[in-house]
């Protein structure tokens, strides 16, 4: 591990807490986006929402990264650029892309915003200190070429399901249709897919293991809520296409 002891008991809590959450949310369903409700208490408008939750990510990771004595070499550069490029997008441009998002109840806004305080930090710090710094010639590992491989086309995935899921609205639209082309043609949820095909290659690109806890992360949030999103398809539009999975092509 990294040597600092709060630092792993930390991380150690926090794998553990997501071995926990995955099982309750393949139970419970995360209460926003179309399983949202009134009487899940005060809510915020959509953009506002994600905005305060996915910034803590952008600041905590960019301060414990650019804080930690470690030497600043090039393959770090990399992963500072391509962590920051994924939640600047997140908190300030996907937020005011949506077409009609349903409300964000104040209660995921305040879990997920300490969810990404608490990844922000880890990976941050690991990162920016813990680490000890990378070698310039991590450049050239196959596990840099292979992970940054792996995060370029899950961003290439998850930006592409999203642009998808927006054309299906109007403006102000709020219905939900059925998505067509691209990997929708295998899963529900390619948006997920991308997702937690980034994060793996995240994990290996910097051999991390911060980041390896929040690619498990990843998969605890976001394959229960793909099951829970193919299930509403398939309730919800009778004429659902029968051959596409929830999130793995031909698995899952
Ligand atoms: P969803 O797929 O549930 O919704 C994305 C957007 O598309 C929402 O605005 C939603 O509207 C709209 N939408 C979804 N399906 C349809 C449809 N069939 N017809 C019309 N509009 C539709 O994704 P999430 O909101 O859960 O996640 C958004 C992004 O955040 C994703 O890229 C995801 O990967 C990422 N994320 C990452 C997590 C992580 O742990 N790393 C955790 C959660 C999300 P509405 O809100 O009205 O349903």
């Amino acid at each position: 591990m990294s040597g600092d002891p709060f630092y792993d008991r930390l991380l150690l809590a926090w794998l553990i807490l997501a071995l926990v959450a995955a099982p309750v949310l393949l139970k419970i369903r995360a209460p926003y986006g179309r399983y949202a409700s009134a009487a899940r208490g005060p809510a915020l408008p959509a953009a506002a929402g994600w905005l305060l939750m996915e910034l803590p990510a952008v600041l905590a990771f960019g301060y414990f990264f650019l804080a930690g004595a470690a030497p600043k070499t090039a393959p770090m550069w990399v992963f500072f650029a391509l962590w920051q490029a994924h939640y600047v997008h997140r908190s300030l441009i996907y937020p005011w892309c949506q077409r009609g998002g349903a409300s964000m109840p104040l209660a995921i806004v305040a879990a997920a915003f300490g969810f990404n305080l608490v990844n922000g930090y880890l990976n941050g710090a690991y990162l920016g200190a813990l680490s000890g710094g990378y070698p310039a010639g991590w450049l050239a590992d196959p596990r840099f070429a292979a992970g940054a491989l792996l995060f370029l086309a899950g961003a290439g995935i998850n930006l592409h399901a999203d642009a998808v899921l927006r054309a299906l609205r109007a403006p102000r639209e709020r219905g939900y249709r059925v998505p067509e082309g691209g990997l929708y043609r295998w899963v529900s949820c390619p948006n997920y897919l991308g997702e937690l095909i980034e994060w793996c290659g995240f994990a290996l690109m910097t051999f991390s293991p911060a980041a390896a806890v929040f690619a498990v992360w990843t998969a605890a949030n976001l394959v229960p809520r793909a099951l829970a999103h193919h299930r509403w398809y398939r309730e919800r539009f009778p004429d659902y296409p029968r051959a596409r999975r929830a999130i793995v092509p031909f698995l899952l």
